[in-house]
């Protein structure tokens, strides 16, 4: 755990937080400021700055990863129409919580990702 990781703290139970689906390695809850109906985030218990961390570090923990992102858009039913799952990465992507997370945003029709 890292004291300063905002998503280190929400694991630790030390910041509060909306959880809607647990395993022994991930963590999922929904985001404080939703872009979408429903907008979850999903995240390892253990502290990786950023997905291309998690990947060298842990390739077992980013499948569990997955398999997290997965159930979520499953128990929120957005599998019928479909969902965004988002990993921003960097200062050039707006990442601004050094904590990895994937983003599920569904719930509406998102459109073109770069439009
Ligand atoms: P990113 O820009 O990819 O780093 O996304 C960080 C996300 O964390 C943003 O969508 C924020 O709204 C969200 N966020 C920040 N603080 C909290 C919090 N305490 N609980 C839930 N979501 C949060």
């Amino acid at each position: 755990m890292d004291n300063d990781c905002l998503f280190c703290r929400i694991v630790a139970g030390e910041i509060p937080a909306t959880v809607v689906h647990e395993t022994e390695t991930t963590l999922a809850f929904r985001d404080i400021d939703p872009k979408a109906p429903v907008h979850v985030l999903v995240i390892p218990k253990a502290h990786h700055p950023d997905v291309v961390a998690l990947a060298r570090a842990d390739p077992a923990g980013s499948a569990d990863l997955l398999a997290a992102a997965a159930a979520v858009a499953e128990a929120e039913g957005l599998l019928t129409d479909g969902f965004r799952l988002l990993f921003n990465t960097g200062g050039y992507a707006g990442q601004e919580v050094f904590h990895v997370h994937a983003h599920v945003l569904g719930g509406t029709s998102l459109g073109p990702m770069l439009a």
